[in-house]
């Protein structure tokens, strides 16, 4: 390791103590990116990894709200801006209550680089809160993000900063984010992503992280000469991007035999029956368990274990160091050739490393689940124009830009390979 990467490492342990996610990330791309300093020792004398590593601001702040039985609340609420060379910040909001600033900031470092991957003029930022939204009832839910949009609305705007949704902040959560935004400001502009399709949104954003991971793997599979037909998947989460990624892939032929939640993971060897699996997370916001009930074929085991069982392709997709060492080792036991990641940093360092080892394909969500981000830059250039486009054109927008991510990251792996 070179002693410029290796020190700013351990002045950023220094100054952010009890950040291990946030350092963690930090890590994973300086050291990748390693080949490139060494071409450009000018990068040192400009102090550019320190630049990088610190934010330009974070605000963090107090969201007090009122449950159904009158008991007030206090979560706290966070937006880190951490990069705004490219454009305004983007980002989504995190509601979970396992969010910390090490978290957000961990999220908000990765998407700098995934939002200059997609070519698109966005810098990187995130936040979110403490907040579980599992469980409360749509008026809490709405009263909570009433009252965080009423701090947040002061650091965003159209030209400054747009945040979006992530775990836990879907469709229902941005209504109501953006209802209290217009209502303080006056405006009706792309201050937020991910809104609802008669009030500014875009068609295809939804599916457009699971689809646009799909689409990169795809890419990487046609260099093989190579597709997913006839493959066998297991995808974890059930979640917005679980659910599309395992879509598509069904439309192209795999058969998709895993998913999770917190509690537990299924294995339907019949492969994963899309639309029942959305009627119960999207509609009735239930279990996998429950999904499991309904299928004759289909085992739920509390816990984890989606990584134990045999694929040709695995696909994390449900949140932060979900895939360890020794469930590394079970993939490349079993054959496993592509791990490609949907959740941002799902695969731990040293897992990274072993498959990285064992000779599989490792694709960083960083690159493939950059879809998400994309479609919302689209969908922040359709209120700009005050344009509606169909759902075939943003597919087909999505699809060139996972592509074009794609070969930009296939000729630097072959860079830092010395193979071109
Ligand atoms: P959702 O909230 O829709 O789904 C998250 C899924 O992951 C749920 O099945 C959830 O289970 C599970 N999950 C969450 N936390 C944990 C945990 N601690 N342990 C086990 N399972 C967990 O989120 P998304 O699908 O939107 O996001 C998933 C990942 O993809 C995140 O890492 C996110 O940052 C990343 N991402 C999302 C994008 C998007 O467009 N949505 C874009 C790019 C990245 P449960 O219901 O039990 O909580």
């Amino acid at each position: 390791m070179s002693s410029y990467v290796n020190d700013v490492i351990e002045r950023t342990k220094e100054k952010n103590p009890a950040q291990p996610e946030f350092i963690q990330a930090v890590s994973e791309v300086l050291y990748s990116i390693e080949p490139a300093l060494n071409i450009h020792p000018e990068y040192k004398d400009a102090a550019l990894l320190e630049r990088i590593v610190e934010p330009e601001r974070v605000v963090m702040f107090r969201v007090p709200w009122v449950d159904d039985s009158g008991k007030v609340h206090v979560n706290r609420g966070y937006r880190v801006q951490f990069n705004s060379a490219l454009g305004p910040y983007k980002g989504g909001l995190r509601l979970h209550p396992s969010v910390n600033l090490s978290i957000i900031k961990f999220l908000g470092f990765e998407q700098i680089f995934k939002n200059s991957l997609t070519t698109l003029p966005m810098g990187g930022g995130k936040g979110g809160c403490d907040f579980d939204p599992k469980g409360k009832s749509d008026a809490e839910v709405m009263r909570f993000c009433q009252s965080f949009m009423s701090e947040l609305f002061r650091h965003i705007g159209a030209d400054t900063d747009v945040p979006a949704g992530d775990i836990g902040t879907g469709a229902r959560e941005i209504g109501y984010m953006y209802g209290q935004y217009k209502k303080l400001k006056n405006e009706f502009v792309g201050v937020l992503t991910g809104k609802g399709i008669s009030f500014g949104g875009s068609l295809a954003r939804t599916q457009a992280t699971g689809f646009g991971l799909i689409y990169f793997v795809q890419e990487y599979l046609k260099t093989q000469k190579d597709s997913f037909d006839g493959k066998r998947v297991c995808i974890s989460g059930s979640g917005n991007v679980a659910i599309y990624a395992a879509q598509k892939a069904q439309d192209l032929g795999a058969k998709v035999v895993t998913m999770s939640d917190s509690t537990g993971w299924i294995n339907d060897e019949d492969g994963i029956d899309i639309e029942l699996m959305k009627q119960i997370k999207e509609v009735e916001r239930g279990r996998v368990s429950d999904y499991a009930k309904q299928r004759s074929n289909c085992k739920y085991q509390d816990g984890r274990g989606v990584w134990s069982v045999k694929c040709d392709i695995a696909l994390p997709c449900a949140t932060q160091n979900e895939l360890l060492i020794d469930d590394a080792k079970d993939l490349a036991k079993n054959g496993c050739k592509v791990v490609a990641e949907g959740a941002n940093m799902p695969t731990t360092l040293d897992a990274t490393e072993f498959l990285q080892s064992a000779g599989i394909i490792f694709i960083p969500g960083k690159a493939s689940n950059a879809g998400g981000v994309a479609t919302s830059g689209l969908e922040m250039s359709q209120n700009s124009e005050r344009l509606s486009w169909t759902f075939e054109q943003v597919n087909q927008k999505l699809q060139g830009i996972m592509r074009n991510i794609f070969e930009a990251a296939d000729s630097a792996a072959m860079m830092a390979q010395g193979i071109v």
